[in-house]
């Protein structure tokens, strides 16, 4: 015999976007109930940000071993214990998965139920036996990977983010289709470790970055020994008894085959919406995701949707502050809505690259000639020579009277040093904010101020400025 269970909110979905619901919404009174048919975590903390991250930090150890040489230091060849390797991926999610927990939650007064959430009304939820009313629920149920209709691909063992950091062995070659975030990350990662790596992009790598720094990412990935392909057509793909396999690619030039130990499909995702039964709800959605409106209400104003399942920008900090719109508008009654000008991304390779705001193509389009754009090179800056991380540059993209339309950073901890441009950009400073504050020497984070200053130089060593001087200096 099920539960009826009322709620002020259910949340549906326990991944980032859905966690921070429940926990805000709890925390400030609201009976609280959350729905989660799988891990508590989602993708982030299982498949996604985590084990990647933690996965390109084993893989950065032996790439910092390689390129001790410069610093007078010979470090012997890494050797990598795959296994090991995979521990400790293993052994970051266990330690961070307590804050995710059932436990967790349902200390901080939430009801959590595990099972699969599936609308009966406008107005209730199944799981299993129980019966959920709300007076609002928010869908955070994320999204998967899509995979594309290649011929041959349903009949053969291939890897996604879900299954990828299951892997027992260092694969001898890893061919990995598509070259967004996912596929390059992951790219770097294992030919650090030792994999042989081919890349085959459709399209353009990272097409969302600009090309200027995103071509400072290919050509280290390329250095380091990524074969990198862009407009790569894949036509089918094979796999032998023994579990070799092969992908085929049409060019203008013929056909050419490659023979790959292991296929990663990183291709893009797409919304997690089977079982939910949306349009009993009168939910509206497409194969991009759930619609919503800037106040990130479905097309049922009493439901909401965030994080990836709503088809936006897809990452754990988007889903993060779209929960704090909708406990917002959810609890308090406030017409609180979403704006995407101040919501950086990073693709976390090593050089990183970083951006907030509008590219300098995005900035011409929207502002033509108007726009100036100021860059400083890793390589001007004394820390980045200390250190030997000369790769890389800062772009800043300005408009009219000194006002930030965007930043991108390519280089080592680009991550980091994107921050004060977003808090720039969303707390509306000026390129003089930014070019006038003291700035700790020597640090990496000179970079932003260096560029920023830049701004100024034309007028500052002008004939007129000089002339200026001059003359004041008649006065004694
Ligand atoms: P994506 O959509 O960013 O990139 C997929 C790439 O695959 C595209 O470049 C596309 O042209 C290509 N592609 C599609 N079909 C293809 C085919 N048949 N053959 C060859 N190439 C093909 O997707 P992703 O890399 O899977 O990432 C998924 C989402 O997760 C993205 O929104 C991404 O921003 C996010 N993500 C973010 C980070 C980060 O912020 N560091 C890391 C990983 C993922």
């Amino acid at each position: 015999m099920g539960r009826k269970i009322k709620a002020d909110i259910c949340v549906i979905g326990a991944g980032s976007g859905g966690l921070s619901v429940a926990a805000g919404a709890s925390q400030m009174g609201a009976k609280t109930v959350l729905v989660e048919a799988a891990k508590m975590g989602g993708d982030c903390l299982n498949y996604g940000c985590v084990p990647s991250k933690a996965l390109l930090a084993a893989a950065k150890k032996t790439a910092e071993a390689q390129n001790a040489g410069p610093f007078g230091i010979r470090i012997a060849p890494p050797t990598v214990d795959f296994p090991k390797v995979m521990d400790h991926v293993a052994a970051v999610i266990a330690a961070i998965a307590p804050h995710d927990s059932v436990e967790r939650f349902e200390g901080l007064g939430v009801t959590v139920i595990e099972g699969q959430g599936s609308f009966v009304s406008e107005r209730e939820l199944a799981v299993g036996a129980d019966r959920i009313t709300a007076r609002r629920f928010v869908i955070a149920t994320g999204s998967h990977a899509v995979i594309p209709p290649i011929p041959g691909l349903a009949d053969i063992s291939y890897l996604t983010n879900e299954t990828l950091f299951d892997l027992p062995e260092l694969p001898s070659h890893l061919i990995i289709i598509g070259g967004g975030p996912i596929g390059l990350e992951m790219a770097q990662a294992f030919v650090r470790l030792g994999s042989r790596i081919t890349v085959l992009e459709a399209a353009t790598a990272l097409a969302r970055d600009d090309p200027e720094l995103t071509a400072v990412v290919l050509a280290a990935l390329r250095r380091e020994g990524g074969d990198i392909r862009e407009g790569a057509r894949v036509s089918s793909v094979q796999q032998d008894a023994g579990g070799e396999l092969r992908v085929t690619l049409e060019g203008t030039d013929g056909k050419e085959v490659l023979a790959g130990s292991h296929l990663l499909v990183a291709t893009g995702r797409g919304a997690t919406v089977a079982g939910l039964n949306l349009e009993v709800a009168g939910i509206e959605y497409s194969r991009s995701g759930i619609k919503t409106d800037a106040r990130l209400r479905t097309t049922n104003k009493k439901i909401f949707a965030i994080g990836d399942v709503a088809g936006g920008p897809q990452f754990t900090h988007a889903a993060g502050y779209q929960a704090g719109i909708v406990i917002r508008n959810a609890l308090f009654r406030l017409p609180a809505k979403a704006s995407y000008e101040a919501l950086p991304h990073v693709t976390y390779t090593d050089p990183e690259l970083a951006s907030v705001g509008l590219t300098e193509d995005q900035a011409r389009e929207r502002h033509g000639d108007k726009i100036r754009v100021l860059t400083c090179p890793f390589s001007d800056i004394d820390r980045a020579r200390t250190d030997r991380l000369e790769t890389g540059l800062i772009k800043v993209v300005t408009g009219r009277r000194g006002r930030i339309l965007g930043a991108g950073i390519v280089g080592t901890h680009a991550g980091e040093l994107i921050h004060p441009w977003v808090l720039a950009i969303s707390g509306g400073l000026k390129i003089s904010a930014m070019a006038s504050y003291i700035a700790p020497y020597p640090t990496l984070g000179e970079i932003g101020k260096r560029a920023a200053g830049s701004y100024y130089t034309p007028g500052l060593f002008s004939p007129r400025t000089r002339a200026l001087v001059r003359f004041l200096s008649l006065f004694g």
